[in-house]
């Protein structure tokens, strides 16, 4: 049985026709990484390095490339040449655990945040924490993804933060901010408010943006309480995880012919029919393997030679580790 139907194999009917439809996504490995069911069945380790998992050489390189900014490759398969970084606070923003590195996009994906952030401050002083985007070039993580590898992903706290010190004080590493899920994940709890709803509805109105996956039981809560324009809800799809998260994901930028742009999400709000599958609890049955998951592949030809470049020359790189 391959991944693929050891993944559907675990689902209700519907949900996994459900599954099904979103196959492009999937397995074409675009859809988030975060507790996915082919990360929970173990297709690839996603262990931090010192654990004795998978190390990826993309973490290796501490800086972007410079030069023209082009995006190669898909979110759970690319990379990303001349990198930009997101200043570690701005209006309505701060970003967390800078220390991963991954503070990394694409311009528009940084102004994106920028913008957002500026909306924010306009009906709040509280900031929105940023977490992880890509690393330096993109590339495949060692840890926590399997996407934001070409600089067009960006996941956001539903927490607020009522400053940077007070970002870092809630979320250092190992420490999440709180789940919105009531105890029994059925439903969003009080720490839902409207500045949670006006991330997720900004966000989606823009035409930059592509989706926005959060926990299916915040969409089906989303489906039952939003009034009047329900057009933007469609951009926001259920997903595993992202209970404390949403995770952002931009359209293929213009001058990055390589970028690889996932199907359009599905007209409509993406309520009914789709949702309640979700909300069936699916029930996870993992299969251990006793082999060590080869691997995963470097990525596409032209981000294997992005990944050995020098910074804006051609020495430097990771030369050895891009076998
Ligand atoms: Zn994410």
């Amino acid at each position: 049985m391959n991944v693929k139907q050891r993944a559907i194999g675990i689902l209700p009917r519907k949900a996994a026709i459900s599954l099904l439809a979103m196959v492009p996504f999937l397995f074409l490995g675009a859809m988030d990484g975060h507790a996915s069911p082919a990360a929970k069945l173990g297709a690839y380790p996603s262990k931090p390095s010192s654990g004795g998992g998978y190390v990826s050489p993309w973490a290796l390189v501490k800086e972007p490339t410079s030069g023209q900014t082009e995006v190669i490759g898909g979110a759970a398969y690319g990379c990303i040449a001349g990198a930009k970084d997101l200043p570690e606070t701005g209006k309505g923003y701060v970003t967390i655990r800078r220390e991963r590195n991954r503070h990394y996009g694409h311009p528009e994906t940084v102004k994106m945040i920028k913008d957002i952030g500026a909306e924010l401050a306009s009906r709040t002083d509280q900031l929105m924490m940023i977490g992880d985007m890509a690393q330096p070039r993109g590339g495949r993580m060692e840890s926590m993804h399997r996407s934001h590898q070409n600089g067009m992903d960006v996941d956001i706290w539903f927490t607020l933060a009522s400053s940077p010190k007070a970002a870092n004080l809630l979320a250092p590493e190992g420490n999440d901010p709180p789940t919105m899920l009531t105890e029994d994940r059925a439903g969003i709890s009080k720490r839902w408010g409207e500045d949670q709803l006006f991330l997720l509805k900004t966000a989606a109105q823009r035409p930059d943006v592509d989706r926005i996956f959060v926990n299916f039981a915040i969409k089906n809560a989303l489906c039952k309480s939003v009034e009047g324009d329900r057009s933007w809800l469609g951009k926001v799809r259920p997903w595993w995880g992202h209970d404390a998260h949403f995770h952002i994901r931009l359209k293929c930028p213009a001058g990055s012919p390589e970028c690889k742009q996932q199907p359009a999400t599905p007209k409509g709000d993406g309520c009914g029919y789709e949702v309640a599958s979700w909300m069936k609890k699916p029930k996870i049955i993992l299969k251990k393997s006793d082999k060590p998951a080869p691997p995963p592949p470097l990525g596409p030809a032209r981000c294997v030679a992005l990944l050995k470049k020098g910074k804006g020359t051609n020495d430097g790189g990771v030369q050895t580790a891009a076998k």
